[in-house]
C-alpha cells in the first residue's frame, strides 16, 4: 500500500510516475505576525518593496519566455503585473505597516483582507475572480518575503509538480518539457491549471485537500489523471499495476491518435461530422492533429476579457480572418459574444445582478450593447469572405431575438456593401439551442435559421435548475436525465423536419456514454474539445447505427436516470470494452435526482 493515497478532481487524463517537486505550499496560518519597533518600520517597508520588485522581475522574465503553445495566456501575466503596481495593494500595505508598526508579511496580509472585505459586499463573479488574482499576486510577494521562493528553473530532470496552487506565471515559467504530472491543493474543473494541463496533455489532479501533508519533495508519486488519485510512495504492487495501466493508456492513446484522421463513419456506413470547440486560434493545429473536421464552436469571449478597452473591428477582423484562413477548407462556426454570467468585461465594470446566469447574458447583452455587437458582426462578416465561416447566436429564447440580431446583421451588411468591403452574403446563420424555451419552440425557430447547435452545458443548467458553476449541486448535472434526452431528440427532430443541420457542442459531445445515443437520433455533427476527438471518433467507427437506434429506443422508455445509466453502461461496455475501461469513472449510476 502507498504511504499516502489522496484524492481530488481528475482534470487531465493519463498516468504519470515520478519524483515530487513542490513549487509552493499554502501560506495561511504560516505567516509571521510581529510588532516591530518604530525604527524598524522603514526596513519592513524596504523588504516589502524589494519583494514586490522581485515578483515583478520574475513575471517580466516569465513573460519573455512564454512557449508558443501558451502564447495566448500571456494576458494573465500582464494583469498580474498590473496588480503588482496597484496602489490599492502595495500602497495600502505600506500604510498599514507604518501605522500599526508591524512586519511586512502581516501588513500585506492585512491589506489583502481589507480589499477582500470591500469586495465581499459586491456579489459579482467578475469581482470574485479579480480578488482571487489579488490573492495570487500577494502570495507571490509573501513567498519572497519568507525567503521560500524556489528557483523552478533549477529543477533538475523531469518531475511531478505539486503545489498549493499553480499561478499561470508558475505554470508558464516552468519548462513544460520537464513537467510529468501536476497535483494541486486548490482548483476545480475549470481552473486555469486544468486548462493549461489539458492544452499540454499533462496528467493532472486538482482539489487534493491533504496534498501538502501527504507528500514532500523527492517522494515517489503517481498521478492518476483518470480517476483523480495521487499515490505517495507507492509499493511494488501499485507501481507494477500503474506501469501496466500507463502502458495500456499510452497504447490506447497512440492507437486512437493514429486512426483519428479517418472519417467518423459507423461499420454500417452512417457518417457523422466531428468538429472541435476552441477558444483560441492557436488551438487549430491541435484540432487538425486530433482529426477535427473543422471548428463547430469558436468562443469569442476571450479577446474581450482581461482588458480595459474594447477590441476594435480591425483587431477582431484579423482574429477571425486568421482563424478562417488557417482552418480552410474546413469549416468554422463563430459564435457571437456570450458575455455575462461568469464572464464579465472590465470595460463595462461589474454588473450587480442577483442571478447573473439568468441576467443580461449572451444575445441579451449584445442586443443591449448594439454598437459593440455591430462591431463584432462586421468583423465576422468581413472574415466570411474566406467562404468557410458560419455564425451563430447564443442563448436564444424566441423568434424576436433572432429577428433583431438578423436585422442588425442586415444593417452591417448594408454598411459593408456601401464601403465596398467584401463578405459572403450566403454565410449560414444559426442559433445555439440552450434554453428550454428554445427546445419547446424548436420547430418555429428552425424556420428562421440555417442550423441549430445544441448547447447542453446550459441546457442542462436551465432545464434541471442547477448552477453549472456550483460544486454543491454538480451531482445533479446529468446528461442522461430523461428530460435532457427528450429535449435533445425534440430539437434534432425539429431540425430534420425543417431540413436544417443540427449539431451538439456541449460537453455531452465528448462523453462516450452519450455519443451512441446522439447517433441513434441521427444528429449531423458533434463538436467537442480537440483532445477528446480521437477517442470519440474511434467509438463512432466501431459502432453500428442499427444498435444505436435500438439503444435510443430503449433509453427513451426508461423513467429514471439510474435506469438509463445502467442500461447505457451495460450496452456500451459490451460494444466498446477497450475504450470504456478508461472512462469508467465518468459514469455515475446513482439514482438521485430523477
Ligand atoms: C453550452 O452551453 O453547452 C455551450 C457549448 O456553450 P458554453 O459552454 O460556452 O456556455
Ligand atoms: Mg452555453
Amino acid at each position: 500500500m502507498a504511504q499516502n493515497l489522496v484524492a481530488g478532481i481528475p482534470i487531465s487524463t493519463g498516468i504519470a510516475v515520478g519524483r515530487a517537486f513542490f513549487v509552493n505550499r499554502g501560506l495561511r496560518g504560516r505567516l509571521p505576525r510581529r510588532m516591530v519597533r518604530k525604527e524598524a518600520v522603514q526596513s519592513e517597508i524596504d523588504r516589502l518593496r524589494a519583494a514586490f520588485a522581485e515578483a515583478e522581475a520574475q513575471l517580466l522574465d516569465v513573460r519573455e519566455r512564454v512557449p508558443p503553445e501558451l502564447k495566448d495566456h500571456k494576458h494573465i501575466i500582464d494583469s498580474h503585473l498590473m496588480m503588482l503596481k496597484d496602489p490599492n495593494l502595495f500602497g495600502a500595505a505600506e500604510k498599514i505597516i507604518g501605522s500599526l508598526a508591524i512586519n511586512a508579511e502581516w501588513g500585506l496580509e492585512k491589506a489583502v483582507d481589507e480589499l477582500e472585505k470591500v469586495f465581499a459586499a459586491i456579489n459579482d463573479p467578475y469581482i470574485r475572480d479579480r480578488m482571487q488574482d489579488v490573492r495570487i499576486v500577494a502570495e507571490q510577494v509573501q513567498t519572497r518575503l519568507l525567503g521560500e521562493r524556489k528557483d523552478i528553473q533549477a529543477m533538475e530532470g523531469r518531475a511531478i509538480i505539486l503545489a498549493h496552487d499553480l499561478t499561470p506565471g508558475d505554470t508558464i515559467g516552468l519548462n513544460v518539457q520537464k513537467i510529468m504530472g501536476i497535483a494541486t491543493t486548490l482548483g476545480g474543473k475549470t481552473s486555469h491549471t486544468g486548462i493549461l494541463a489539458r492544452t499540454l496533455g499533462i496528467p493532472a489532479v486538482v482539489g487534493v485537500e491533504s496534498l501538502e501533508d501527504a507528500a514532500h519533495d523527492g517522494d515517489l508519486v503517481i498521478i492518476d489523471g483518470l480517476k483523480g488519485k495521487v499515490l505517495v510512495n507507492p509499493d511494488e504492487e501499485e507501481l507494477t499495476q500503474y506501469a501496466d495501466l500507463q502502458h495500456q493508456f499510452e497504447d490506447y492513446h497512440t492507437s486512437i491518435v493514429r486512426s483519428c484522421q479517418l472519417p467518423a463513419e459507423t461499420i454500417d456506413g452512417y457518417r457523422m461530422q466531428v468538429l472541435a470547440n476552441i477558444e483560441l486560434a492557436e488551438e487549430l493545429s491541435t484540432v487538425i492533429d486530433n482529426g477535427g473536421e473543422g471548428v463547430g464552436l469558436y468562443r469569442t469571449e476571450y479577446s474581450f476579457l482581461n482588458r480595459t478597452t474594447l477590441p476594435s473591428e480591425e483587431e477582431l477582423y484579423e482574429e477571425y480572418l486568421n482563424l478562417a484562413a488557417t482552418i480552410a477548407p474546413r469549416r468554422v462556426t463563430i459564435r457571437t459574444l456570450d458575455m455575462g454570467a461568469d464572464k464579465f468585461m472590465s470595460h463595462f465594470g461589474p454588473v450587480d445582478e442577483p442571478n447573473p446566469a439568468l441576467g443580461l447574458r449572451a444575445i441579451r447583452f449584445c442586443l443591449r450593447h448594439r454598437e459593440l455587437f455591430k462591431t463584432q458582426l462586421r468583423a465576422i462578416l468581413r472574415a466570411s469572405r474566406v467562404g468557410n465561416v458560419s455564425m451563430m447566436f447564443p442563448m436564444i429564447s424566441g423568434l424576436k431575438e433572432i429577428r433583431r440580431a438578423k436585422s442588425l446583421m442586415a444593417d452591417a451588411q448594408a454598411e459593408l456593401k456601401a464601403q465596398g468591403l467584401p463578405f459572403n452574403a450566403q454565410m449560414p446563420v444559426g442559433i445555439m439551442v440552450e434554453l428550454p424555451a428554445a427546445v419547446m419552440i424548436a420547430e418555429i425557430l428552425a424556420q428562421e435559421v440555417d442550423f441549430f447547435s445544441i448547447g447542453t452545458n446550459d441546457l442542462i443548467q436551465y432545464s434541471l435548475g442547477i448552477d453549472r458553476t456550483n460544486q454543491q449541486v454538480s451531482y445533479l448535472y446529468q446528461p442522461l436525465h430523461p428530460a435532457i434526452l427528450r429535449s435533445i431528440k425534440q430539437v434534432v427532430d425539429a431540425a430534420h423536419q425543417t431540413g436544417i443541420e443540427v449539431s451538439l457542442c456541449g460537453e455531452v459531445a465528448s462523453d462516450p456514454f452519450c455519443v451512441p445515443i446522439l447517433m441513434g437520433m441521427q444528429i449531423d455533427c458533434i463538436s467537442l474539445t480537440p483532445k477528446a476527438i480521437p477517442g470519440i471518433k474511434r467509438i463512432v467507427r466501431q459502432a453500428r447505427m442499427e444498435e444505436c437506434v435500438n439503444l435510443l429506443k430503449q433509453v427513451l422508455h426508461c423513467r429514471t436516470v439510474g435506469r438509463i445509466n445502467r442500461l447505457v453502461t451495460d450496452t456500451i461496455f459490451q460494444s466498446f470494452p477497450e475504450e470504456l475501461s478508461f472512462y469508467a469513472s465518468l459514469l455515475d449510476t446513482d439514482d438521485m435526482g430523477g
